[in-house]
């Protein structure tokens, strides 16, 4: 995992990508607590893998079950087309992107550091 974060929603849109930074391995961890915050409502969680493979590890599962219904697995080389979105129970899912800009000049795109 290279990085790791939360992805939050209003009014059934994904609007944030909420970034925890490290590559420990804690960082699940660290995305359950933050989902625990009150006054978060998240959609799901989002996170890298070093490999072009995008299927759920059995940490990656675990986590799919506690936190939302929309689980954002990017796999190497990190482009449009690879990534994954799967629901809670780690069957993949569509998601409809609308317009997903990794911007850092946008104002939607939130890092927590
Ligand atoms: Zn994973």
């Amino acid at each position: 995992m290279e990085f790791a974060g939360l992805l939050r929603a209003e009014e059934g849109v994904i609007k944030d990508v909420i970034f925890l930074p490290g590559t420990e391995s804690s960082e699940i961890r660290a995305v359950l607590r933050l989902y625990m915050m009150p006054n978060m409502s998240m959609a799901g969680s989002v996170h890298s893998h070093p490999t072009p493979n995008t299927n759920p590890s059995g940490a990656d599962l675990a986590l799919f079950t506690r936190i939302g219904d929309h689980h954002i697995i990017v796999g190497a080389p990190y482009n449009k087309r690879s990534w994954k979105c799967y629901d809670r129970s780690g069957k993949s899912r569509v998601l409809d992107v609308l317009d997903i800009e990794f911007d850092e000049d946008e104002d939607d795109f939130q890092c927590i550091i």
